[in-house]
C-alpha cells in the first residue's frame, strides 16, 4: 500500500502503511524523493543518505488519537553536507504535526479546561497550558491606548491577585480591553495614568475610590455613572423597608410576602391584575411601606423620561423634584439613597447628556463566571486574564476546528 491521499494537513504526503494499534491509528508515512537544493553549497542533488524514524502526534483521525511515523529522508551532497528534506507539514525539532499545532492554538484557549483540551488533543494537561502561555505572549500586547470612552467595572474573579478585579473596555464598540488585577485606587490611577492619555469619558458605579483614581490620573475627564448602578440605590432603600415592615409580621405572612415581593419592584403600570391585588395588600400593611413604594414610582417615572429626553436642564429640575418628595417623607432609607445620588448628581446627569451604560459588562461578567465554574484552577490571575481576553479575541476564530 502506497498511495497520496489528501488528508486535512498532510497534503502529498506518501501514506505507506496503516496500523491499529488499540485505539491509535498509526500512520506510516513519507515523502517522494526529489530534488533538493543544498543549503551549504546550493548545489542540486537527489542522493539519499539515510532515513530517520520520528513519531509526530497528529489531530484524531475517526475520533481516534492518530500519530504519525515518519520516514525522514538525508540527502548527501557532493560537498559532503547532509540535510533533512524539506516537509510542510512538520515544522523543525517538533513532535506536533503543524496542523495539530494550530489546532491546540484554538482548543487551550476555547475548550472549558485545559484537561479536556489535553484529551482532546492526546496530550497532557502541561502541554496544554505550556500551548496557552505562548499564544498568550504572543496576542496580549500590554500598554494600547486606551480609546476615548472607556468603562470600568469591577468583578469577583477571586484569583491569586485578590478577590475582586476590575474590567476595562470600550464604551462604544464594548470590546474588553484589560483587566487589572484589583480594585484598589492607586491600581487603576497607575494604570489610567500610563495608558489613558486618550481619555476623555469614563463610565463607572458608585465607587468613590474609582472616581478619585480618575481625577487623579486624567483630571477634567467626564464620568458617567451608570444607570444600573444607580437605580440600584433606590431598590435597595425600598427593600430595606420592606424588611423592617416584614420583621413585624407573623411567620406565616413573612414567607408569603417575600415569595411575592417582587410586585414592590416592578413599575406599577407592568402589573397584571393579579399582582396588583397582591400590590395592594402588601403595601397596604404599612404606611411606610406605602409611602416608599409611591418614592420608587416617582423615580422609575422620572428615571423612564429622563431616558427619552435631551433636555438635561429639565431632568435635573425633576430629579431635585424628587429629593424634595424624599425629603417631606422622611423615610431614613430613602434619604440615604438621595444623599448617594446627590454626591453623584453630575455623574448621573451626565449619563443621560452622553448616553452611556454599562449593562453589557453584566454579560461579560457572567461569561466569566461560567468559565470560572468549568475552568478549575483557573486561580491564577495572569491565566485568567489572558483567558478571558484570549476569549474574546478568538470569539470567530475556529469553532468547527478540533
Ligand atoms: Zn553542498
Amino acid at each position: 500500500m502506497n498511495f497520496i491521499m489528501n488528508i486535512p494537513g498532510l497534503k502529498d504526503v506518501l501514506i505507506e502503511k496503516i496500523e491499529e494499534h488499540g485505539e491509535r491509528i498509526v500512520l506510516y508515512v513519507s515523502l517522494p524523493k526529489k530534488l533538493h537544493r543544498c543549503p551549504s553549497c546550493g548545489a542540486r542533488t537527489k542522493k539519499v543518505h539515510d532515513y530517520r524514524l520520528q513519531k509526530i502526534k497528529h489531530l484524531k483521525w475517526f475520533e481516534r488519537l492518530t500519530c504519525l511515523f515518519y520516514k525522514r529522508r538525508r540527502y548527501a551532497c557532493a560537498c559532503g553536507k547532509r540535510f533533512s528534506e524539506k516537509a510542510s507539514f512538520i515544522d523543525k525539532y517538533q513532535r506536533f504535526s503543524k496542523e495539530w499545532n494550530l489546532v491546540a492554538q484554538v482548543r487551550c484557549i476555547k475548550a472549558k479546561t485545559f484537561k479536556e483540551a489535553g484529551e482532546t488533543l492526546g496530550t497532557s494537561s502541561s502541554t496544554i497550558i505550556r500551548r496557552f502561555q505562548q499564544v498568550a505572549k504572543q496576542h496580549m500586547v500590554s500598554g494600547v491606548r486606551l480609546p476615548k470612552a472607556i468603562t470600568i467595572d469591577e468583578y469577583k474573579g477571586d484569583t491569586d491577585a485578590g478577590t475582586y478585579q476590575l474590567i476595562v473596555a470600550n464604551a462604544d464598540t464594548h470590546e474588553p480591553l484589560d483587566i487589572l488585577p484589583n480594585r484598589r485606587k492607586d491600581t487603576i490611577k497607575d494604570y489610567l495614568y500610563q495608558y489613558g492619555a486618550d481619555v476623555e469619558l469614563v463610565v463607572m458605579d458608585m465607587n468613590p475610590s474609582f472616581k478619585a483614581a480618575v481625577r487623579e490620573a486624567l483630571g477634567r475627564t467626564v464620568i458617567v455613572a451608570d444607570r444600573f448602578h444607580f437605580c440600584r440605590y433606590i431598590y435597595w432603600a425600598i427593600d430595606e423597608v420592606r424588611r423592617k415592615v416584614q420583621k413585624e409580621r407573623h411567620a406565616y405572612d413573612r414567607k408569603k410576602c417575600k415569595r411575592m415581593r417582587y410586585v414592590l419592584y416592578k413599575r406599577s403600570r407592568k402589573l397584571h391584575d393579579k399582582s396588583k391585588w397582591y400590590r395592594d395588600r402588601y403595601i397596604g400593611m404599612s404606611e411606610e411601606l406605602k409611602t416608599a413604594y409611591e418614592l420608587k414610582e416617582a423615580y422609575c417615572e422620572w428615571f423612564d423620561w429622563a431616558k427619552t429626553t435631551d433636555d438635561v436642564v429639565e431632568v435635573k429640575r425633576r430629579l431635585e423634584a424628587f429629593y424634595r418628595k424624599v425629603g417631606e417623607a422622611r423615610i431614613p432609607d430613602f434619604l440615604k439613597a438621595i444623599q448617594t445620588l446627590k454626591n453623584w448628581q453630575v455623574e448621573i446627569l451626565n449619563s443621560f447628556a452622553f448616553n452611556y451604560s454599562n449593562g453589557f459588562l453584566e454579560v461579560i461578567n457572567n461569561k466569566t463566571k461560567v468559565m470560572k465554574r468549568n475552568a478549575y484552577g483557573f486561580r491564577r490571575f495572569d491565566r485568567f486574564r489572558a483567558k478571558i481576553l484570549l476569549n474574546i479575541q478568538y470569539k470567530e476564530i475556529g469553532v468547527h476546528l478540533g
